[in-house]
């Protein structure tokens, strides 16, 4: 049998695709360990790519009303919808994606387009957003100021993480877009596959210059951005402070959206009626295995009252005894390979780490496992594991690395808000924090203390447990982002999204002509 071919990736840039002519980086199945495709991006002019984007996407953008951007995002859905089989297909191959991991990062991203595609429809006419109502400068209203949110005039960079290559580049291209900003978006290397072919059936739908792919290494791309740019990234925390520090970037005054590491925390609360307690088992058990736990919002951290240790230890494990890893394209299989062996040593070194700074095994063994359906010794493969930490407080790896893999640590306390505040805020700050638990006025504290460490906190009651999401479900209406060792960063959350991409600008005057110009209701 011979071996399937090896695809070039290829950029899209100032309107057309091209090729990188230097030393190429190859992207492979981690399955397999066998190499999909390659891609170069050296010696491409991304001065010129930025500046195309900037002369012939910008102003087609800004030409049209919120209502005609929503439009090309609804366009942009139909056509990645059209092509959803084959992008899960390719995910299974260069991501390790099971069906329904792919599923969750490619249906992600429709929803995503679809929720901007309606908000664009709803803010109708405009080209703009006004901010709150007119300040009276002088009394009478005679002279006023409003605050305007225009449309930057640059591009907006877009530098995305690895594991999800579809939704990565739909979230942050929605929300650029629908303000009136082109987008050129660069995913990770190595599980590009999936953004080039959407890429390939969105510019057939899209004006030129609107949405450019930048497919292998950065290059020299951040030496071009000019002061009505923006760059917005996920990916690790190193690299967020590698693009913050970058000289030109510091020097143009480029502003900077980071998403970035994050140890997520699930609290149990004391008195958690059996249905929270449920969808609590249910969460966690989703959190570990979706995507083999590389997912920035996965839950790692879970704190259980002391008392409920075992408890939820017999039924965490008994979950997980369910988890079939191996060939992530077999339908018997519910776990596939973490996405790259740089993603598999990074796992190995971080459990190790974890196990020597004070936690302990309760379920699994690290390492590969017995892979189903796979060659011996080949594939990224790391087992599911659930570790404890008898003294969360001492075990300070727990809150300080980032283990992107199948694995959580269970961390007992006592069932006070007090203590739960103190162990969670050892994170720094994480994306989210979902709370379980039927106690009023425990969850109203706890929502209040932990609210300020996190970007969103999701809680759990009886009422809804059946309903509720899993935490790590990021949703479009909803802030995504989290401060401290999370980047600090904002994305998403309805309009609140559109702010990034935006200038904030006071214009004061006579305030019943500037109405007039600003399309404001006059008072
Ligand atoms: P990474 O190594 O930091 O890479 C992220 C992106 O940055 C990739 O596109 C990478 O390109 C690019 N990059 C690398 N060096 C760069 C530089 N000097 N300047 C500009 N861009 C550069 O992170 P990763 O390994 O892909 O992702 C894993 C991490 O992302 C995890 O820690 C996870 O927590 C975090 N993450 C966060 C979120 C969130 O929303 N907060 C979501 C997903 C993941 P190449 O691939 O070409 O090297």
């Amino acid at each position: 049998m011979s071996e399937p071919a090896i695809a070039l990736l290829r950029s899209h840039l100032s309107g057309r695709w091209q090729s990188g002519d230097g030393r190429a980086a190859t992207l492979f199945d981690p399955t397999t360990e066998a190499p999909i495709a390659t891609c170069s991006t050296a010696g491409l002019d991304l001065g010129a790519a930025l500046q195309f984007a900037r002369e012939q996407g910008g102003p087609t953008l800004r030409g049209l009303t919120f209502a005609g951007r929503g439009a090309l995002l609804q366009a942009m859905r139909e056509a990645i919808h059209a092509e959803r089989e084959a992008l899960i297909e390719m995910a299974v191959r260069n991501g390790g994606n099971t069906r329904g991991d792919a599923k969750f990062d490619i249906d992600g991203a429709l929803a995503t387009l679809g929720y901007y595609a309606d908000l664009g429809k709803s803010l109708g006419d405009r080209h703009f957003l006004l901010e709150g109502s007119p300040e009276n400068i002088v009394r009478g209203g005679r002279v006023q100021g409003y605050h305007a949110r225009l449309p930057r005039r640059g591009v907006a960079v877009h530098i995305n993480a690895f594991n999800f290559p579809a939704w990565g580049l739909a979230e942050k291209a929605a929300t650029a877009l629908l303000a009136g900003l082109p987008v050129l978006s660069k995913p990770a290397t190595s599980t590009a596959l999936v953004t080039h072919r959407m890429v390939e059936v969105l510019v057939e739908v899209l004006p030129p210059g609107v949405l450019s792919l930048l497919c292998g290494g950065v290059g020299d791309l951040l030496d071009h951005v000019g002061p009505q740019d923006v760059v917005a990234f996920t990916g690790s925390a190193d690299t967020g402070a590698r693009i913050r520090g970058h000289q030109r970037v510091l020097s143009a005054g480029v502003p900077v959206n980071v998403e970035a590491d994050s140890l997520n925390s699930t609290i149990l609360a004391p008195g958690a009626e059996d249905a929270t307690y449920d969808a609590l088992i249910r969460h966690v058990h989703t959190e570990m295995t979706q995507k083999a736990g590389q997912k920035c919002t996965a839950t790692r951290r879970i704190l259980v009252p002391r008392d409920r240790l075992d408890e939820v230890i017999a039924d965490v494990s008994e979950r997980l005894r369910g988890v079939v890893v191996g060939d992530p394209g077999r339908e018997d299989v519910n776990m596939g390979p973490l996405a790259t062996a740089e993603q598999r040593r990074s796992a190995d070194e971080g459990i190790a780490t974890l196990l020597a700074g004070g936690a302990r095994v309760v379920f699994g063994r690290p390492g590969r496992g017995e892979p189903r359906g796979v060659e011996d010794g080949k594939g990224y493969f790391v087992s599911p594991l659930l570790l404890v930490a008898d003294e969360p407080l001492q075990a300070s790896a727990v809150h300080d690395l980032e283990v992107f893999g199948p694995v959580s640590t269970l961390l007992p306390y006592d069932g006070s808000v007090a203590a739960a505040e103190a162990i969670v805020a050892r994170g720094q700050g994480s994306l989210v924090c979902s709370i379980y638990g039927d106690d009023r006025a425990w969850l109203e504290k706890a929502v209040l203390a932990v609210g300020p460490y996190h970007g969103r906190v999701s809680m759990v009651d009886e009422k809804m447990a059946d309903k509720a999401f899993s935490p790590g479900m990021v949703l479009p209406g909803l802030n995504h982002g989290g401060p401290g060792r999370a980047g600090g960063g904002n994305e998403l959350g309805g309009t609140r999204g559109l702010d990034f991409y935006t200038q904030r600008t006071a214009v004061q005057g006579n305030g019943p002509l500037l109405a007039r110009f600003l399309g404001a209701a006059v008072e």
